[in-house]
């Protein structure tokens, strides 16, 4: 059976941006971008360790200031945004809206990642100082590295032009899934227990072959052959997320590259192409340029979100228009 990313627009095709990426089998949740944020269950706002956001436009971080809201107080959950130059001090002038006199009850984990067009700035958040910012780190250019990598995904960026701010569009792929066949490891007469997990991250790490790895029996056998006979190797999904960009040719060519080969691109598809003047004048991506976006990159289905609302009462000519420029890629609607 192949895994694969569970998404969700919980305000729909023409709702403010929020998309909702399960990591199957796993309490871990991505959102990309934070429009209104008021259907989420609150278990979906606990489990979103990562918020991918395109630009601060305010229909795209407005959900923000509920997410905040129920992690206070919740620091075993670290919270992570990333998001365009800016994004610190920004979350940093909402967080001073409020009083935090009595914030040590509340404590909340809290990293900002702002991607910039040459580095990476990593700031933190201390409960301690009233949430005054100070930066951790900086890291490569993102044309050179992930802006976010760890055990389960790695995140790339890049981007794009939205009248004259960046609006960054994002690679998400799920590393290689490995799960261990249970019956073989009774067969081997073994118990399970967290040598599985140390076999795991040894083969993740690209042991040698002959690692020995201790059993719980108290003998030991090499990482490779018990790789080969105890865990099946699953891909990982991919998809790839763009959200308000001006409809030009250099953004088209920039999300082309990111999106190359994905398995799914969720991406706006804000105006009919009738309509380009308005899209050139709003600096949004037609139906047509996102489903010219998914045939050049070669994606296996499209996501259209952020439709806009002038089309409420004809969503379907929307569709029409995407699966037409999209095709092979077929069209998916949550
Ligand atoms: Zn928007
Ligand atoms: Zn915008």
């Amino acid at each position: 059976m192949r895994r694969g990313f569970r998404i969700a627009l919980p305000n729909g095709l023409v709702g403010d941006p929020l998309v909702v990426v399960r990591v199957p089998w796993l309490p871990r949740v991505l959102l990309l971008d934070a429009g209104d944020a008021a259907g989420l269950t609150p278990r979906t706002l606990l489990d979103a360790a990562d918020v991918l956001i395109s630009h601060p436009h305010v229909d795209h971080v407005f959900g923000l200031a509920r997410l905040l809201r129920v992690r206070l107080g919740r620091p075993e959950r670290p919270l992570r945004l990333l998001g365009p130059p800016g994004l610190a001090a920004r979350v940093r002038s909402h967080l001073g809206g409020y009083s935090w006199n009595l914030v040590e009850a509340f404590p909340l984990d809290l990293t900002v990642v702002e991607i910039h067009p040459d580095r990476t700035e990593t700031w933190r958040f201390p409960t301690s100082a009233g949430f005054e910012p100070y930066a951790v780190g900086r890291g490569p250019a993102p044309d050179r590295a992930p802006v976010l990598a760890d055990e389960l995904l790695e995140v790339r960026a890049a981007p794009l032009d939205h009248g004259g701010i960046p609006s960054i569009a994002y690679r998400v792929e799920e590393r290689r899934g490995l799960q261990v066949d249970p019956a073989e490891v009774g067969r081997m007469g073994l118990a399970p227990g967290p040598w599985l997990g140390e076999l795991k991250a040894a083969v993740r790490r690209g042991a040698p072959e002959d690692e020995p790895l201790a059993l719980p029996d108290g003998g030991t056998a090499a990482v490779g052959a018990l790789r080969d006979r105890l865990l099946r190797v699953t891909e990982g999904d991919t998809l790839a997320y763009a959200c308000d960009a001006t409809p030009s040719e250099s953004n088209v060519a920039a999300l082309v590259a990111l999106a190359r080969g994905v398995r799914r691109l969720v991406i706006e598809a804000h105006y009919l192409d009738a309509d380009l003047d308005l899209a050139r004048r709003n600096a949004h991506l037609t139906a047509a340029i996102a489903g010219r976006v998914a045939r050049e990159a070669g994606v296996d289905a499209v996501m259209p979100l952020h439709v806009s609302p002038r089309y409420e009462e004809r969503v379907d000519a929307v569709l029409a228009e995407l699966a037409a420029a999209a095709a092979p890629a077929a069209v998916e609607t949550p």
